[in-house]
């Protein structure tokens, strides 16, 4: 896709095309200071590539979290390193967006200012933060809500805003922990059609944790697999579905063979951790 045609003219901002490329080069995560405290993340390294959308799939606990608050620079590894186009990630930056399970939108402001708030700390002028915020509010589809508070939005609609936020920043990177996590199966199916079309308009590599199977071969084009006890990747699969993707591919063959095969690894790993927890 050409990059000129994913931003939008009258906000005048251009990223480079081909950012949001990430390397986590052989990452350890120690929680507590003795080098023998409990590793959530052991010896990791991965590749994603420019505007790929990955999922980290793995049970609770596994680590998917720390992974993503490695690469949004909250948490430094113990050990290795996490580079993002070529810098090492030390610290959270508005080109690496995040967006949360709990919507996490300041209450006491509109919607229209929440999107704004992020290019107004970035400096610019109060009619072009504004005017960006109108872009990313037609775009999830909310621009009859501008004036409205999070408090009146439902939670689909509230966190259709905290991507819309965290886009507003034009991420080269957008991180998401289970954002969904929180939805009625209704609303949540509703939101991965939604976040695949916004995807489609802005040039930004997603990085999308979830626990849930059918939720993470819906929306990437890799599933990365992790396994608890430190966390590991046990499985990296390529997802060989066509987009535009609608909820039809849930039946497809291809669909049906990749969840079998990543249902298989998990539960291979569940029963060995299982085992050697029962010892
Ligand atoms: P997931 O997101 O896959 O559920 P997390 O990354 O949150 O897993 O946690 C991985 C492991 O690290 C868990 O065992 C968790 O208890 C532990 N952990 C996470 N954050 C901290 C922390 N701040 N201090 C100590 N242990 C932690
Ligand atoms: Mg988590």
């Amino acid at each position: 896709m050409n990059s000129t045609l994913a931003q939008p003219a009258e906000t005048g901002i251009r990223r480079p095309a081909q950012t949001g490329h990430i390397i986590l080069d052989r990452v350890t995560v120690r929680f507590g200071e003795d080098v023998r405290g409990r590793r959530a993340i052991f010896d990791t390294s991965l590749e994603i590539r420019p505007r790929e959308f990955v999922c980290l799939l793995g049970p609770s606990g596994c680590g998917k979290s720390t992974l993503l608050n490695c690469i949004a620079g909250y948490i430094r590894p113990s050990s290795g390193e996490v580079r993002v186009d070529g810098h090492i990630v030390e610290r959270p930056g508005p080109e690496r967006g995040m967006v949360f399970q709990q919507y996490s939108l300041f209450p006491w402001k509109s919607i229209r200012d929440n999107i704004a708030f992020g290019p107004l700390r970035a400096g610019k002028s109060r009619a072009e933060a504004l005017a960006i915020a109108d872009h990313f509010l037609t775009m999830i589809g909310l621009s009859g809500f501008s004036k409205r508070y999070p408090a009146e939005l439902s939670g689909g609609m509230q966190q259709r805003v905290g991507i819309a936020r965290a886009l507003a920043n034009y991420p080269s990177v957008l991180l998401m922990d289970e954002p969904f996590g929180a939805l009625d199966a209704q609303t949540r199916a509703m939101m991965q059609e939604s976040l695949l079309r916004i995807w489609g308009e802005v040039e930004t590599t997603v990085v999308f944790v979830t626990h849930d199977v059918d939720e993470a071969i819906f929306l990437a084009d890799r599933i990365v697999v992790m396994s608890a006890g430190p966390g590991r990747i046990i499985a990296d699969q390529d997802v060989p579905l066509l987009r535009p993707r609608s909820p039809d591919i849930l039946t497809d063959d291809t669909f049906i063979r990749i969840k079998k095969s990543c249902l298989a690894r998990i539960r291979a790993e569940s029963l060995k951790a299982f085992q050697q927890q029962n010892r």
